[in-house]
């Protein structure tokens, strides 16, 4: 499938769509998951058309990964979690919904169940409370 330039990240890495922004660098862009499946839940995708990694260069797979990394600290960090999920879906059958790649940091917390994938808006000032603690950790 082409890359659809059109898909909700692409709009937010162009500045047409808003996000809660997290960290930035000349290759990567992370931000708030605005339908967590846990409190801090966080995305990391690169500056890159890619749609997957299977398409994605061998170079921005390697920026993509270390920014994953430190974001995934700094959210561990501010939310004190147990653990933390990192993961990365290819395709609709592999449960993508968004056609641009990003890496998913969920916080885990021993005995809680993560949220529905992709379903129930958060609060956006609860978000941005988040987002602050998350950046003061960076
Ligand atoms: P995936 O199903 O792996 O493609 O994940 C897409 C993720 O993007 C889901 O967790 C959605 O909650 C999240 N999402 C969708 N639209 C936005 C948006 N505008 N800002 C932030 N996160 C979003």
């Amino acid at each position: 499938m082409a890359y659809d330039e059109n898909n909700i990240f692409a709009k937010i890495l162009r500045g047409e769509a808003p996000c809660i922004k997290i960290y930035e660098d000349d290759h990567t862009l992370s931000f708030m998951d605005i339908m967590p499946q846990a409190e801090g839940h966080t995305l990391v995708i690169p500056k890159e058309p890619a749609e997957n990694i299977l398409d994605l260069s061998p170079e921005m797979a390697g920026h993509l990964i270390k920014s994953t990394q430190k974001v995934a600290k700094a959210v561990k960090a501010a939310t004190n979690a147990d653990g933390v999920l990192v993961a990365q879906l290819n395709g609709s059958a592999a449960g993508q919904t968004v056609f641009h790649i990003h890496f998913h940091i969920i916080p885990r917390n021993e005995g809680l169940d993560l949220k529905f994938h992709a379903r129930d808006m958060a609060d956006m000032g609860e978000l941005e409370a988040l987002a602050d603690r998350i950046r003061a950790e960076l």
